[in-house]
């Protein structure tokens, strides 16, 4: 599972890894490191993906007809 740009540190990719300590999140860019169960063995609230805004982009514009 990912977390695209979800990093606290570089808002880079997380993913979900898991050893025999238990789950973390791990940042593909930077090596951030986040367990998801704390020492007294409580589940953690993964970090939570940023908002993604829609951009306007090309869908907002209508296409003009090309001429052959
Ligand atoms: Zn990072």
């Amino acid at each position: 599972m990912y977390w695209l740009k979800s990093c606290p540190k570089c808002h880079g990719d997380l993913c979900l890894e898991q050893d025999h300590y238990g789950a973390f999140q791990t940042c593909l860019q930077c090596g951030y490191l986040r367990e998801l169960i704390d020492r007294s063995g409580n589940p953690v609230p993964a970090v939570q993906p940023l908002p993604i805004k829609e951009s306007p982009g090309r869908l907002g514009v209508p296409r003009l007809p090309v001429a052959a």
